[in-house]
């Protein structure tokens, strides 16, 4: 190994921690109990001002900022967005601690107040707790027990909480990133406290596209439907294209980076809608007619090793196949969204910094993983132009959105230690592995 933070300043950033386990976990609880649901947004000022108090006791400059124009954003639900910034004692990089402060619905089967932030058995019970409050108290107590301990540190720290993760994160950080918040000059390493288990780094996420095709057809009276012409059955044999030759497709489409859950590690596809003929939420009597519209959404997430392009083309060949063999089919196929799938590289400096943190911490290596889904990293990456960005954090990703969502206490002080070593590394460039 070569030279890591002295084996005194450890124990000195360690024994810091540990005295402020009792304030993380207040800390946690009081992030917990804001509840910043999303949709619709709520209470996201107030998560704010209360991060903005706590960091500016701490010497933090900070910035609230509202993403005007942002989709979701209005008067009634606006997207406040936290960033604060505590200069070091002369010039170094910039670390950035980025975490949403959005929550989502609680849903049923809930044996704890969703908002009560119950201590239990060594774990805090609350919508959030693990996704992610947890891992942005967790980043906090890193912050300031290294500050404590390192105060002539070089450099800049900072640490933001962002809104409407949940929901593409367009009022938060892609808002902030198009404003240069997440990238060069300002920030040059990005840790994101989702939780990914405090063993774990995750490198980044597949790839998404999400688009709607459209079926046409001939309206009809429904008892001569010989005289129309069914979307809805032009869909169907869309669906059963996909079943006969897409989905074997993508099911041998494997790959060997580690995305979790095993199950992710293939290209898969969700039909996320289907809706033809009477309206959506109709419940009167049926007109007899024959629906001359179908619409579907697909939800269909690729591996690094495929293109775009190609993912595209591939389900409007098959489209193209059944105009070939099938009478009356027409389509059109619309772009709803898609995000080119991130990796960061192992060799990256984050990853070696939080990589070596996790060795020294727990004693063992580190884990790395790749997301099935997309998180904030994407809009770092792709608007930021940063790549130096890994999501690290407590908690169980299992738990993230189910009823009794919980984070270890253990867990967080554990990650919290991991976090202000990777930050020394960082900061001080010490080679972490
Ligand atoms: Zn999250």
């Amino acid at each position: 190994m070569n030279e890591t933070i002295r084996a005194t300043d450890w124990d000195a950033l360690a024994a810091a921690i540990e005295r402020r386990r009792d304030d993380l976990v207040a800390l946690t609880q009081d992030l917990i109990r804001i509840p910043t649901l999303n949709p619709p947004g709520e209470a996201y000022l107030e998560a704010c001002e209360y991060l903005q108090k706590r960091l500016q006791q701490q010497g933090f400059q900070v910035e609230l900022i509202r993403a005007i124009g942002a989709p979701g954003d209005s008067d009634r639900y606006p997207r406040w967005n936290m960033i604060g910034r505590r200069e070091g004692r002369h010039t170094g990089p910039c670390v950035h601690f980025n975490s949403h402060t959005d929550v989502v619905a609680t849903g049923s089967g809930w044996t704890f107040d969703p908002f009560g932030a119950e201590v239990h058995e060594g774990r805090i019970y609350g919508r959030g707790a693990c996704d992610m409050k947890g891992g942005l108290a967790a980043s906090i107590i890193a912050v300031e027990a290294f500050v404590e301990v390192f105060p002539d540190y070089p450099g800049a720290i900072e640490i933001s909480g962002t809104a409407d993760e949940e929901s593409g994160g367009y009022g938060g950080v892609a808002f902030l990133a198009e404003k240069g918040f997440f990238g060069p000059p300002r920030v040059d390493h990005v840790i994101i406290p989702e939780p990914l288990n405090k063993d774990r780094i995750c490198l980044g996420h597949r790839g998404v596209w999400w688009a709607e095709i459209e079926t046409h057809g001939r309206i009809a009276h429904g008892s001569m439907p010989f005289l129309g012409d069914c979307a809805v059955r032009h869909m169907g044999a869309v669906l059963q294209s996909f079943e006969d030759n897409l989905y074997p497709a993508l099911a041998e489409r494997t790959t060997p980076m580690p995305i979790v859950p095993d199950g992710a590690r293939q290209s898969t596809m969700n039909v996320n809608s289907v809706h033809g003929g009477l309206a959506d939420g109709y419940d009167g009597f049926p007109s007899a007619c024959v629906p001359d519209s179908c619409r579907m959404v697909i939800d269909r997430r690729f591996l690094i090793e495929e293109d775009l392009g190609e993912v595209k083309s591939e389900v409007t060949a098959l489209l193209d196949d059944l105009g070939e063999v099938r009478a009356g089919f027409s389509y059109d196929i619309r772009d709803i969204f898609e995000v080119c799938p991130t990796l960061t590289e192992k060799t990256a400096p984050v990853v070696r910094a939080v990589a070596g943190a996790i060795e020294q911490v727990l004693g063992r290596q580190a884990e790395f993983v790749i997301s099935p889904g997309t998180y904030d990293q994407k809009h770092i990456d792709r608007i930021g132009k940063l790549k130096d960005c890994i999501a690290y954090g407590p908690g169980i990703l299992d738990l993230a959105h189910q009823p009794d969502e919980y984070v270890g206490i253990d867990d967080m002080v554990d990650s919290a230690k991991v976090m202000a070593i990777a930050l020394h590394g960082l900061l001080y460039g010490d080679q972490a592995i």
